[in-house]
């Protein structure tokens, strides 16, 4: 099957069409965005300018976004990440395929409170992804159930200041169990939604063992935030922001104990969990950044046309017009790819897929950093400011060129796979196949090569 590193299971992988079922919901979240989430995200926002402690959220803005909740979850606009099941739908919602999820998460890339409103926000949604398929009944009850719900907040802690987390086989925050319970010591940072009041449970990335095999090292341990021990050294700040309450924070592990039965999974299962957890988690982002771009051709277009020196519109100035020709292409291919690998899970499975996965990581922050940097330039100076959103959507797409993995380790992850599907392709007598093949078109095209030769 043609794709070299990304593998596809037959032709049908091209039939990227929402389904029948999703249709009426992909209409409801659009409407539901733009009547009750656009509404009320400068008084969320305004309501929490000058607050008296950052780490909280000030009266009336968790009461605010509790009724849009609340209105999500009674018209079934909820859980819509968690595809195939059955725990979601029992929660005022239902689990949409990856693919059909894909065209949803654009849209709450729009506004950054609407996944939330949805009880679609990162990093909750990969938590309750991994206590989903690993979590035992117990863990369920005590976490996920409460996570479907929208009450409580998670937060995922791998990377540590110490090592090159890039390779997470250097994670090295140590649990060691003592009788009944797993102690924990260690040091993590940027652990996202950590500083938020209603966080309450980390999923930990832990050494359990340092003699096994290199990837059986590794095991996840839920670690409730208010367990003794737990030190919450502060934010890590981002382009000098703390973004409080949210917060990417610097944590401590001194001598904290937990249950035994607190593991996720089993012991040593740490990188087959991060598989699971990762892929959704990183096309999730990747979906809502090209709503992101989006909204910047918008805002490229309305200043354009608005505006006016030197004798044209802003837009017919310079190379503004090809600019904005090249955004709208690079959307249109970043769409496609993000939609082909939603289909790659939903057909392959998550670990299979992570080749899907990565090429698309590799890609969208990267052409969503450009084309909101080229808007901001169109907007002058008022383009940095609190005037425009441009300068925080910036900021976000530029993070997550790091975050989940940076943007290097991805192009790794396709280029090994691409040598190994060569390599293959050789072992198993296919590449003279493709030479053969390549010899013909050489001859049908003439010494310039290729079927079109040109006039
Ligand atoms: C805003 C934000 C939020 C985050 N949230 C979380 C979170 O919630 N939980 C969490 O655990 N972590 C989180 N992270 C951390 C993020 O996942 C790590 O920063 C990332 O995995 C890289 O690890 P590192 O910072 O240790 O960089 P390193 O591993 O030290 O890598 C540094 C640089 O080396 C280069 N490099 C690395 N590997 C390769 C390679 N194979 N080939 C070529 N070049 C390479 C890259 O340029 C890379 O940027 C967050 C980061 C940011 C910025």
């Amino acid at each position: 099957m043609v794709g070299g590193a990304l593998k596809m299971a037959s032709m049908d992988d091209f039939d990227l069409r929402m389904s029948e079922r999703a249709r009426p919901l992909y209409e409801a979240v659009t409407a539901f965005i733009r009547d009750e989430v656009d509404p009320i995200t400068e008084e969320f926002h305004r309501l929490g300018d000058g607050r008296a402690d950052r780490w909280s959220y000030a009266p009336g803005q968790l009461e605010l976004l509790q009724t849009v909740k609340d209105k999500a979850k009674a018209q079934g606009l909820w859980n819509f990440f968690l595809p195939n099941s059955e725990a979601s739908s029992r929660f005022g919602g239902g689990g949409l395929s990856n693919l059909d999820y894909a065209y949803i998460a654009v849209e709450l890339g729009k506004n950054r409170l609407a996944s939330e409103c949805l009880n679609c926000s990162a990093p909750d949604t990969g938590n309750m992804e991994v206590l989903e398929r690993v979590g035992t009944p117990s863990q369920k009850a005590q976490w996920l159930e409460p996570l479907l719900r929208g009450e409580i907040r998670s937060a995922y802690a791998m990377t540590e200041p110490g090592v090159m987390s890039s390779d997470a086989k250097q994670i090295d925050t140590r649990a060691v169990l003592d009788g009944d319970e797993w102690v924990i010591n260690g040091e993590k940072y940027f652990t996202s939604g950590a500083g938020d009041p209603r966080c309450k449970v980390l999923i930990t990335m832990v050494r359990s063992n340092t003699t096994a095999d290199t990837y059986k090292q590794h095991s996840q341990i839920l670690i409730p935030l208010d367990a003794p021990g737990v030190e919450v050294v502060g934010p890590m700040l981002v382009f000098g922001g703390d973004e409080a309450p949210h917060g990417h924070m610097h944590i401590r592990f001194h001598e904290v104990r937990v249950p035994r039965s607190n593991i996720l999974w089993d012991e040593g299962k740490g990188f087959e969990i991060s598989q699971l957890r990762l892929g959704p988690g990183r096309i999730h982002h990747c979906m809502r950044s090209i709503g992101a771009a989006e909204r910047a051709i918008e805002m490229a277009v309305d200043r354009g046309v608005t505006r006016e020196g030197f004798g044209k519109k802003l837009i017919n100035l310079g190379k503004n017009m090809e600019l904005l020709s090249r955004a709208r292409i690079e959307v249109e291919a970043m769409r496609l790819m993000v939609l082909r690998a939603a289909k790659a899970m939903d057909v392959l499975g998550n670990a299979e897929a992570r080749v899907w996965v990565s090429a698309v990581k590799a890609m969208v922050p990267e052409k969503c950093c450009q084309i909101i940097d080229q808007v901001i330039q169109m907007h002058g100076a008022a383009g940095i400011t609190q005037w425009f959103p441009l300068a925080e959507m910036y900021q976000s797409q530029r993070t997550l060129r790091l975050a989940d993995g940076p943007d290097e380790v991805h192009h790794m992850v396709v280029a090994r796979a691409e040598v190994r599907a060569r390599e293959a392709d050789v072992a198993a007598g296919r590449a003279e196949h493709t030479r053969a093949r390549q010899d013909a078109v050489h001859q049908l095209g003439g010494k310039t090569g290729g079927l079109f030769t040109g006039p």
